[in-house]
């Protein structure tokens, strides 16, 4: 038997936002492979073998998943959002290019609406014009860099999605990446909070960045930093199309 495997993203949260390409690729699969909270986001069935792991290890899940796959199963490593977004997608090629006898299995990665988007949506279009995202967690890359990357993010006006931007274990980084934009004169610009987007405790909430405080971001946040003309009409939050 071939095996098979399938790196997918499970959207934000709600089943509504689960690509039709994605749930056909769960219905086919022997084995689910992934962080817990996303594992459990599968529904059980016969014939379907869950692997939940911790959020810790990312290699070591993808080399299981590889191995599952040459042995013949239809394996499915899950992601939150879209797998290719700060997500797994990249431990897998990681694993894969240590293991160059799995080079020839064969590999799909399937999208997901990834946190930013769908938080972006909520909120009208502050990502309507250039913007980057950077990832606040320092796990595997040294803080000065994300510091760089803000303050330049900051000189050359996109809006910046951040993900990841406060954990238990991390509670001062994103106070610090509050700093950075203040100094680096954005404290007019317009920040969105966007908590469990497509969840049922979802909230968003809108401040100017010299208003907003480390406390409202944790783990389950999106937080979008608008450029320097992003502006408010009513209760939405957009990008005009055209820069100054
Ligand atoms: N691959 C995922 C991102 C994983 S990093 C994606 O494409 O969305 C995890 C971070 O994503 C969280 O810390 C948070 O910043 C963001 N995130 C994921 N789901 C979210 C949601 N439903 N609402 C708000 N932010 C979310």
């Amino acid at each position: 038997m071939t095996g098979t495997l399938t790196i997918a993203g499970l959207g934000p949260g709600d089943d509504a936002l689960v690509t039709p390409e994605v749930t056909s690729a769960l219905a086919a699969a022997t084995d689910i492979v992934g962080y817990a909270p996303y594992v459990a986001r599968v529904r059980p069935c016969d014939g379907l073998t869950l692997h939940p792991s911790d959020n810790r290890g990312e290699l070591q899940r993808a080399s299981e998943a590889l191995r599952l796959a040459s042995e013949g199963h239809h394996v499915v490593v899950v992601s939150s959002g879209d797998p290719g977004v700060f997500a797994m997608a990249s431990a897998v090629f990681e694993a894969l290019e240590e293991k160059p006898q799995w080079q020839g299995l064969s590999i799909r990665v399937l999208p997901g609406v990834t946190a930013m988007l769908a938080a972006a949506a909520r909120a009208g279009a502050p990502l309507g014009h250039d913007f980057c995202a950077i990832n606040l967690s320092d796990n595997l890359k040294p803080w000065p860099v994300i510091e760089k990357r803000l303050r330049l993010a900051a000189e050359a006006d996109f809006a910046i999605a951040m993900y990841n931007p406060r954990s238990a274990s991390r509670p001062e980084g994103f106070g610090r990446a509050l700093d950075i934009l203040s100094e680096a004169g954005c404290g007019e610009r317009i920040v969105v909070f966007a908590r469990a987007v497509s969840a049922p405790d979802e909230r968003i909430e809108t401040v100017r960045l010299r208003d907003a405080r480390s406390e409202m971001a944790d783990m389950r946040t999106l937080v979008i930093v608008g450029n320097s003309a992003t502006r408010r009409v009513g209760r939405w939050v957009y990008a005009p199309r055209q820069a100054r």
